[in-house]
């Protein structure tokens, strides 16, 4: 259990670095496309750990020649995988790294997926393999507990391999007679208790239901959005819809998140279509998209 994604973020991070460190006695450089999520930024900086931005496309995935551009194969490699991109709701293409990954062959890497939204309902989809340990070689993979599973309080988990925690050679505790391999010494309990209760609950039929919903409401909005001609975008696998951005009086109504890229015609803002989004207040938000639309026409 973690305190949230950030959390997560940081123990894969962690990991990643004493995992690498042992492995070659250097330090890794961390590699991680422009489009992630901030918090990947601001613990590279919280650990002194040398970053690269990767570039990425107009839709919000890691460019993978890019990275086979900016990878120094004579250090280690530590490789944060976007699992869904905060604002465009990208994944990145892990096979794609992956293929980079063995052209480029650095003396050592280490995958963390940051999964922080897209991992509490992936999972339970048709397209569950994009997530799938056993086809794509990460080595840990964070998700917000407060996302998808829609906790009251921050709280995640992270979840790695026995190969992992065995190789990093935490620092021993005498007065535990063992070792304590995550940052934060003690955890939430209840945290857990609030997981278990939540699997019990709500079961994989019930996940996989709010799963199949959010995803075709989100095809549900992009198609109605297509059908006034608002220009509007929607990833594979992603409840993100981003659209031209809208009048602050609707960003205000709708609480929406605002960004730009000059690719795709500057202004834009997007709309999570998470559980409690439903079509009715979808169909009054391209409503009053159409409204504006016509009196700007
Ligand atoms: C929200 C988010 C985070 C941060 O998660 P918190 O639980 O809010 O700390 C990290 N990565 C991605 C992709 C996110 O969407």
């Amino acid at each position: 259990m973690t305190f949230s994604g950030t959390d997560g973020n940081q123990q894969g991070l962690y990991f990643g670095f004493k995992y690498l460190i042992g492995k070659t006695n250097q330090k890794p450089i961390v590699y991680v496309s422009e489009e992630a999520h901030y918090s990947i930024k601001k613990l590279a900086d919280v650990h002194n750990l040398e970053l690269r931005l990767i570039r990425a496309d107009a839709m919000g995935h890691m460019i993978p020649s890019e990275l086979e551009r900016m990878i120094d194969a004579s250090r280690p490699a530590l490789i944060v995988i976007a699992a869904g991109t905060t604002f465009k709701g990208a994944m990145d293409d892990q096979e794609a790294i992956d293929q980079v990954l063995r052209r480029t062959n650095p003396v050592a890497v280490y995958r963390h997926v940051d999964a922080a939204l897209f991992g509490g309902y992936l999972p339970f989809t048709k397209d569950r393999d994009v997530l799938n340990r056993r086809k794509l070689h990460y080595d840990s993979i964070a998700v917000s507990g407060h996302k998808f599973f829609g906790f009251d309080e921050p709280m995640g988990i992270l979840i790695t391999t026995q190969d992992v925690v065995q190789s990093i050679n935490p620092f021993k505790v005498p007065y535990l007679n063992d070792a304590v391999p995550t940052i934060t010494c003690s955890r939430s309990g209840l945290a857990a208790l609030k997981f278990w209760w939540k699997i019990q609950r709500t079961g994989a039929d019930g996940f996989a239901e709010q799963a199949t919903t959010i995803l075709a409401n989100a095809i549900y909005l992009k198609k109605s959005l297509d059908h006034i001609g608002y220009p509007a975008y929607l990833n594979p696998l992603s409840n993100t819809v981003f659209f031209k951005r809208p009048s602050d009086a609707i960003i205000r109504k709708y609480d929406l998140a605002k960004d730009s890229d000059a690719r795709l015609g500057g202004d834009l803002a997007h709309l999570l279509v998470m559980q409690h989004v439903t079509r009715a207040t979808l169909d009054g938000f391209v409503a009053d998209l159409k409204t504006e639309l016509k009196a700007t026409q």
